[in-house]
């Protein structure tokens, strides 16, 4: 049996983790099995559809590196992939369920449905026009009065499953309720049209979130009303914000796109989402798209929810950030140098440079270099002092002297990182200063901060010899 799994999102909104993550262990456990791996648009519920959600579905997934092998934009003879485009294919199977026995019609009015809500405030329908006579549907069919169809849910047994994740579910039919297959406007909901859909499209594999554990049986009685074989179910746990707080989308929390902006990096973000929920036997943690489908596997899977942790998520995408090459950093730092007070200032390929091995996601750039532009020439002198390096206000105070001297005798042309160290650490032996002392008191006196991304040449290299000689000489007025 060839494997088929699917991605189902309903086009509300942001792509939150947990939805990216269903896609993404859909697109592995296809890709590890030599499966397909399908996208369908679940738009059905018109209330809440959002303008754009479709395409940044597409975007995210594009990002991602998440490639559907069919879909609304590749069709592999199962579409249309679009409910919205489905929809009479709902109608008719809707109706055939009805001759089969598993739904009926249902007329009852609004008025009839809010009085039976009892007085906790739940409401459960009552089977009312399960009871009709087919004469009097009809009639009632004939007289053009509205209906839905509800699924026709047998009033005592249990309905169990296996769930690859969760071993065997068991639910009584009696805590369920005949719910609405087909609405009034011949709209299916999600019910119904997960089933359609799933069984047309030869969905072997269903793998959704643990919200729809529990009304699965309902899921199975359809496939079994047809005719049909069941799919088998993959189940996933919720991922939490903390031990009692779901993320949820609604919250605007965690969305693909806000760390996008935030500068990770798609494959830190995919990597770090597939360990929410799976692990490989080795615990290994940093995983490309290559490796997870090749480890992917379904004994992995945890049934326990995981806790987002971005701070985790930051240290693997500082993982991924060394990796780049010198010019995809260039390429991805600009945008956020070109946010802090530096823009167009200096040198931003220098600055991109130092900044490579000191960030961990890219939107940690504009703080780590605004102090560029920010120099306090009355800055704290303690800020000298320093046990390691030897140095204190007073020591700084000569190497400045010298090294103003020094300095400022580098021609424009010969002003680099390498000369400049050059020129420091030959002065610091032709005058006897302990090397470390003297590049500590420079950078310190050319920059007024305590941690700065690179050393005393370096900063040097990338404020110019102008800035660098009078910084020296205010630091000096301050001394
Ligand atoms: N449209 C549903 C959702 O976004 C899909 C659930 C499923 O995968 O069956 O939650």
């Amino acid at each position: 049996m060839k494997v088929r799994t699917r991605f189902a999102p309903s086009p509300t909104g942001f792509m939150h983790i947990g939805n990216l993550r269903t896609a993404l262990y859909a697109y592995l456990y296809a890709r590890h099995n030599d499966g397909t791996f399908v996208l369908r648009i679940e738009d059905t519920d018109q209330e809440r559809y959002v303008e754009g959600a479709v395409d940044l579905i597409y975007k995210t997934l594009k990002e991602s590196n998440i490639n559907h092998d069919e879909g609304p934009d590749k069709d592999g003879g199962f579409g249309p992939y679009i409910q919205s485009e489905r929809k009479q294919l709902y109608i008719d199977y809707a109706h055939k369920l009805v001759e089969l026995g598993g739904a009926y019609y249902c007329f009852c009015s609004k008025e009839r449905l809010e009085s039976l809500t009892d007085e906790n405030g739940v409401r459960k329908y009552d089977k009312h026009c399960l009871n009709l006579s087919k004469e009097e549907v009809q009639a009632k069919l004939d007289a053009g009065e509205p209906y839905v169809i509800r699924q026709n849910i047998p009033a005592k047994g249990v309905g169990t499953y296996e769930d690859l994740v969760y071993g065997t579910i068991s639910v009584d039919y009696s805590d369920l309720e005949d719910n609405i297959l087909l609405k009034s406007d011949g709209m299916p909901t999600y019910n119904f049209a997960n089933v359609i859909d799933d069984h047309l499209m030869g969905i072997t594999h269903v793998i959704r979130g643990t919200e729809y554990l529990s009304s699965t049986p309902k899921y199975n009685l359809l496939y079994d009303s047809f005719g049909w074989e069941r799919p088998v179910y993959m189940h996933l746990p919720p991922i939490m914000k903390d031990a009692t707080r779901k993320l949820s989308k609604r919250y605007g929390d965690a969305n693909f796109n806000d760390f996008i902006e935030k500068g990770y990096l798609p494959e830190a973000i995919i990597n770090y989402i597939a360990l929410l929920g799976w692990s490989p036997k080795d615990n290994t943690e940093k995983l490309s798209m290559d490796e997870l489908i090749s480890l992917f596997d379904v004994n992995g899977l945890n049934k326990s929810p995981s806790i987002f942790d971005e701070n985790k998520m930051k240290w693997l995408n500082g993982l991924y950030v060394r990796e780049l090459s010198e010019d995809k950093f260039y390429e991805l730092a600009l945008p956020f140098i070109n946010k802090s007070k530096v823009a167009g200032k200096y040198d931003s390929k220098k600055i991109a440079h130092l900044l490579h091995s000191r960030v961990e996601i890219l939107s940690e750039i504009p703080e780590k270099i605004n102090f560029l532009e920010e120099y306090d020439q009355n800055f704290d002198t303690e800020l000298y002092t320093h046990k390691k390096m030897k140095c204190n206000p007073e020591i700084a105070k000569t190497c400045l002297v010298d090294s103003l001297e020094a300095l400022s005798n580098v021609k424009e042309e010969d002003w680099n990182n390498d000369n400049l160290f050059d020129v420091l650490v030959n002065l610091s032996a032709e005058k006897d200063y302990k090397k470390t002392t003297l590049l500590w008191a420079v950078r310190i006196a050319i920059t007024g901060v305590l941690n700065t991304p690179g050393g005393a040449t370096e900063m040097a290299d990338v404020i110019g010899k102008d800035k660098t000689i009078e910084r020296i000489n205010l630091a000096l007025k301050n001394l």
